[in-house]
């Protein structure tokens, strides 16, 4: 194919045919095309942008360059969730379990954290023996016989997006909108999903910064999923406060467990109870979002998603004493500091990305791809806004392998909370649902 003139094309800001779209992806997985020219292609998209057509042809083009998950006939919905990531992000893993016990199946294909935000893979890999890699047949196996899997992506699905994410990635093209929706629905598309609920979070520690911008990129990804027949929906969600009281790989999981016993924090509750609710009402499986909401917090509390959750892990290879022997102790870190208030009143600010990086720093993040997590190190019983605090009272304690960090991390991470005499307003944790 001429691919010099495809580019030329892009550049002039003309539109590609979709069958222009789909060789060039078969030919670039294919090793047919060189990186410069395809990131010549991306940096010519990144100015001169997609229109639907040509996000549509994109997307599914990089979903069939690979494996795509087929699965036997069974009436059970195929459903899963997306989150744009945050710090605390955990609703991945109650939520599998959970959606299972609701009598869904459900492939979550996940990915690994860079930078500030935590990936689910990371988390599940604290847990003794657990396995993220597992082949195709073992993941429709798991998904048929166990209702959920969480597990990365095989090197056989979409390889494509892995391609072109590092050139992206190496081309400064990641944040355009139309590579972002082609990326993220050709991996959820890979899995033959019924029904996806996306978690698009906005604020200083999201990967959209603005609301507007979040919006934007909701918007497209809730059109391209429906479009391309999977019935998609879109939460936006604050992210400049963590979610939960825990961020870091090993306490994450830890308090995933509490959620799954009906003790976490209300806002993981919420976003849980949430995602869970609309897949319901999105698969017909309830009438209204009031009632599936109900549906899914009883579910909850009747502790069999706690159970669903043993079961996955012990398939996925998951020693079960040498977890619940690490579930019972306070920390596994071998140092632990508590960040205390220099005045008394109510938490006004909870600053997510502060924290996000004071955990990267201290090892339990990536700096680059190639980083290794400590999974143990992070920030557990942390204060949130509105909550009141006495003077010296607990803001938050920090879980680290080296003391000789205890002074630096305390002290960023007293920054990141703000104080004020008076109880500030309730920021809502979910401002906007966007449907098809
Ligand atoms: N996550 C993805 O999987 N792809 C993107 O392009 C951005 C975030």
């Amino acid at each position: 194919m001429n691919f010099l003139s495809l580019i030329e094309k892009k550049r002039e800001g003309k539109i590609l045919a979709p069958a222009q779209i789909q060789e060039l992806i078969r030919e670039f997985t294919a090793g047919k095309i060189p990186d410069y020219q395809m990131a010549a292609l991306l940096m010519a998209i990144y100015f001169r942008g997609l229109d639907t057509a040509e996000t549509t042809a994109l997307t599914l083009a990089m979903r069939d360059s690979g494996d795509v998950l087929k699965f036997p006939k069974d009436k059970r919905p195929l459903v899963d969730k997306h989150s744009t990531g945050g710090i605390g992000d955990k609703v991945s893993l109650p939520l599998a379990p959970l959606l299972a016990c609701l009598g869904f199946r459900v492939p979550m294909i996940s990915g690994r954290g860079l930078g500030i935000t935590g990936g689910t893979l990371d988390k599940l890999d604290s847990i003794p023996g657990f396995q993220t890699l597992l082949p195709t047949a073992q993941i429709i196996h798991q998904v048929q016989k166990v209702g959920c899997v969480i597990c990365g992506q095989t090197d056989k699905m979409v390889p494509a997006d892995k391609k072109i994410y590092a050139l992206r990635d190496a081309s400064g093209t990641v944040p355009s909108i139309q590579l972002i929706t082609a990326s993220i629905l050709s991996k959820k598309l890979a899995e033959s999903l019924d029904a996806l609920i996306l978690d698009v979070k906005f604020g200083c520690a999201a990967f959209m910064q603005t609301k507007a911008d979040a919006q934007k990129l909701a918007r497209a990804m809730v059109a391209l999923g429906n479009q391309c027949g999977t019935d998609t929906r879109a939460m936006l969600t604050d992210m400049n406060t963590p979610l939960g009281r825990a961020a870091g790989n090993w306490l994450e999981v830890k308090e995933s467990v509490e959620c799954l016993e009906g003790q976490g924090p209300l806002d993981l509750l919420e976003l849980v109870v949430d995602s869970a609710a609309h897949l319901l009402v999105q698969t017909k499986k309830s009438k209204s979002l009031a009632a599936a909401r109900v549906a899914a917090t009883e579910c909850l509390q009747s502790g069999t998603p706690r159970q669903k959750w043993d079961e996955m892990i012990v398939a996925q290879g998951a020693d079960l004493k040498a977890f619940n022997q690490k579930l019972a102790r306070d920390h596994t870190a071998k140092f632990v500091a508590e960040v205390k208030s220099d005045k008394a009143g109510f938490i006004s600010k909870c600053d997510a990305r502060i924290l996000g990086e004071v955990i990267r720093d201290i090892g339990g993040g990536r700096l680059t791809k190639d980083s290794r997590i400590d999974f143990d190190v992070g920030v557990d019983r942390i204060a949130k806004p509105g909550e009141r605090v006495e003077k010296s009272g607990a803001l938050c304690r920090v879980h680290l392998a080296d003391s000789a960090q205890a002074k630096m991390a305390v002290t960023r991470l007293k920054s990141a909370f703000a104080i004020s005499a008076k109880r500030p307003a309730k920021i809502p944790l979910v401002v906007e649902i966007i449907s098809g």
